[in-house]
């Protein structure tokens, strides 16, 4: 098989088992987004992707995000940052990506604000929560959540659509416990707020049939479409 193929072949087992996994929770398949990361694949396996209708795909690292949406213009696609993001690389992403899923501090929050404003938009954003605590990882403390919501609540050029959480590595089982306290955070802060905070990203290739069965609206995929990373 050539690597389109193989590609195009993954993407139709994955979109089955997110659509099982939804009925199984008694959920639309359509309410669920298959994010299809292709980090540090070549352009050619997000070009083949994008060929085989997956509009939206994932990126870790600002200047690859960048360069990839240069060198696939007029596709359709819907880039997500998904990765950790420093402020002075917000200016690659802010405009380019549709999404960024990865929002996590005030200090971030503004720099966004700040460049999206400058280009007359409003940049999609979810905040992202440590929920497992862990000490090495990116994302606010679930703490300190309601605090951040409520001071980019204010920002005109952010529009805040959700929460984001990557969970400690486990078996995809285990991972259970952590995408259940991401959907309680989001019903507190629902009703804190007033804002809809409809999203939900939480899933990767190891777990999203679980991240499904508990309310995810966006699995980020990676490896079980695109194969390792090189
Ligand atoms: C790499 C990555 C993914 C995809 O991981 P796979 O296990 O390859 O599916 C999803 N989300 C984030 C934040 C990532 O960094």
């Amino acid at each position: 098989m050539t690597d389109a193929v193989q590609i195009a072949s993954r993407l139709t087992q994955v979109r089955e088992a997110i659509a099982e996994a939804a009925r199984r929770a008694g959920r639309e398949p359509d309410s669920i987004r298959l994010i299809a990361v292709s980090k540090l694949q070549p352009v050619a396996c997000a070009a083949a992707a994008l060929a085989a209708g997956q509009l939206d795909l994932g990126e870790n690292y600002a200047q690859e995000l960048r360069d990839k949406a240069a060198a696939l213009p007029g596709m359709g696609a819907r880039w997500h940052m998904i990765g950790a993001l420093q402020r002075n690389k917000v200016k690659y992403v802010v405009g380019v990506a549709e999404w960024v899923h990865t929002l996590d501090s005030l200090g971030l929050a503004e720099e966004i604000n700040r460049r999206a404003l400058a280009q007359g938009i409003r940049q999609r954003c979810l905040v992202q929560v440590n929920v497992g605590a862990e000490t090495q990882k990116n994302g606010c403390a679930a703490s300190e959540l309601a605090g951040l919501i409520e001071q980019v609540a204010v920002l005109p050029g952010i529009d805040l659509q959700g929460l984001m959480c990557i969970p400690p590595a486990e078996e995809p089982e285990a991972t259970r416990p952590f995408f259940r306290r991401l959907v309680e955070l989001a019903v507190q802060e629902r009703a804190r707020s007033g804002l809809a905070l409809a999203e939900l990203s939480m899933g990767m290739s190891a777990d999203f049939t679980v991240a499904i069965e508990e309310g995810s609206t966006m699995v980020r995929v990676g490896t079980a479409i695109f194969g390792a990373r090189v």
